[in-house]
């Protein structure tokens, strides 16, 4: 399965929304990537799942870490697939931390999945707590990075001075405009706002 084809999925299953969105991150966008839509399908989840999994066939990951609710089910179906535990974060006071007695272990070696990838605040706070836990960030992969490719995230060893870039692999990536409230166009036309995300929307 290719870009296109995963792109095609997303509107096939009306995934693929158009209109005026809020994001989670607060910013405003005409299209938002409803993954639920895609992923409520469990033979779809499964495929996305290892196709995502491919990128990561060697990386020897021992933990998948997902931000919730959103990256749960992909998160999930990668892990399966590498043989990794899979573990989530979640939201608490507007931080995302570990619960329900999650761990990670020093020197564990860990991989980040999200859904969809916008400004990758989420997916830099997940690689903060394994920095914190002491352990090894070996990769960050995302159904839709919607920054078209800009994306880059920072992993700060803490034992050593060395940091590492990485780059997001991604199924569908794709370069969708994002804008400050103030400056969004869409507002300007007075096009009713949707909050379609995860974070505090019914
Ligand atoms: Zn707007």
């Amino acid at each position: 399965m290719r870009g296109r084809e995963v792109l095609s999925l997303f509107k096939e299953k009306g995934a693929l929304l158009k209109g005026h969105f809020k994001l989670s991150s607060g910013l405003h966008t005409s299209a938002y990537f409803q993954s639920a839509l895609v992923l409520q399908y469990p033979s779809i989840a499964a495929r996305l799942g290892n196709f995502l999994a491919e990128f990561f066939r060697d990386s020897l990951a021992q933990v998948v870490i997902s931000p919730a609710i959103g990256g749960i089910i992909i998160g999930q179906e990668v892990a399966k697939d590498l043989g990794a535990r899979s573990i989530f974060a979640e939201r608490e006071k507007g931080n995302l931390v570990l619960r329900r007695g999650f761990k990670i272990n020093p020197e564990e070696r860990v991989l980040v999945i999200e859904d969809v990838i916008t400004t990758g605040n989420s997916v830099r706070e997940l690689i903060k707590i394994i920095e914190e836990n002491e352990a090894k960030l070996i990769g960050v992969g995302c159904l839709v990075d919607r920054s078209g490719g800009k994306i880059n995230f920072i992993w700060n060893p803490s034992k050593s001075l060395l940091s590492k870039e990485v780059k997001p692999q991604s199924l569908v990536c794709v370069n969708v405009e994002i804008y400050p409230p103030r400056e969004c166009p869409l507002c300007q036309e007075k096009v009713p706002l949707i909050k379609p995300g995860s974070r505090g929307i019914k």
